[in-house]
C-alpha cells in the first residue's frame, strides 16, 4: 500500500471492527489504523481489502495484524496457484531469499539499525533498517515462488543506505498525510495532541 491509500484502509479498518461488533475507543481510532496500516503496508490495496472482507464474516474476535497476513497469504496462494499454470518461467526464489523473507515477516518487516559504509554515509545507521519489496526499472514488484510456503510471493529486500533514507522520507510524508487526514477521520488526532500543530 502506499500512502494515499490510507484513508481507505482506515475505512475498511472501521468498517471490519463494527462488523465485528467491536467499538473502538478514541485511543484505538486513533492508533490502531496507523498501526495495522504500517505493519499491512508490505502488502498491496486490493489484497488487504479482500482479507478484510473474508475477516468480516470469519473471524471470531478483532484480528491482530498476523491473522491478517495469514488471511492475504492464504488468498494470494489460492490465486496464483491458478495464476501459476499459464507461467511456467515464473521464476523461483532461492532458499536463502525465502528464508529472509520468512525472518522480515516475524519481524515485521523491521530490524536493528544498520552500521554499513551505506547506512553511515546515508545517515540512517541509528534507524531501523526496512524490509521493502523489490520493483524493477519499471515499477513491477517483484513475485517470485517461494519453495517454503508453495505460493506466489512478493520478493524484498532489507533497504539500506540511500534506499532506506527514501524509505524514511516516504514514512514522513505517510505521517504527514495522516495528521492531515486526522481532523476529518479521526477527531482526538488534534485534540489529543496539540503539539502535533503547526
Ligand atoms: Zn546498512
Amino acid at each position: 500500500m502506499i500512502a494515499s491509500e490510507y484513508g481507505t484502509f482506515a475505512i475498511a479498518l472501521r468498517r471490519l471492527s463494527s462488523a465485528l461488533g467491536r467499538r473502538l475507543s478514541k485511543d484505538e481510532s486513533e492508533e490502531l489504523p496507523r498501526t495495522f496500516f504500517r505493519l499491512l503496508e508490505p502488502f498491496e490495496l486490493p489484497d488487504v481489502l479482500d482479507a478484510g472482507k473474508t475477516l468480516a464474516t470469519t473471524a471470531h474476535s478483532f484480528p491482530k495484524p498476523t491473522d491478517w497476513i495469514e488471511v492475504i497469504t492464504v488468498q494470494r496462494r489460492q490465486r496464483d496457484s491458478l495464476a501459476l499454470l499459464p507461467a511456467p518461467d515464473r521464476r523461483q526464489m532461492s532458499q536463502d531469499e525465502a528464508a529472509e523473507l520468512t525472518r522480515a515477516k516475524l519481524l515485521h518487516f523491521s530490524a536493528e539499525p544498520c552500521g554499513c559504509p551505506r547506512c553511515l554515509v546515508a545517515q540512517v545507521d541509528d534507524r531501523p533498517l526496512r524490509f521493502v519489496p523489490t520493483v524493477d526499472d519499471d515499477g513491477r514488484e517483484d513475485r517470485a515462488l517461494n519453495p517454503q510456503t508453495n505460493a506466489v510471493e512478493l520478493a524484498g529486500h532489507w533497504a539500506h543506505g540511500d534506499e532506506l533514507a527514501r524509505w524514511y522520507v516516504a514514512r514522513d510524508a505517510c505521517y504527514a498525510l495522516w495528521r492531515q487526514a486526522g481532523p476529518r477521520t479521526f477527531p482526538s488526532v488534534v485534540s489529543r495532541d496539540p503539539g502535533e500543530e503547526g
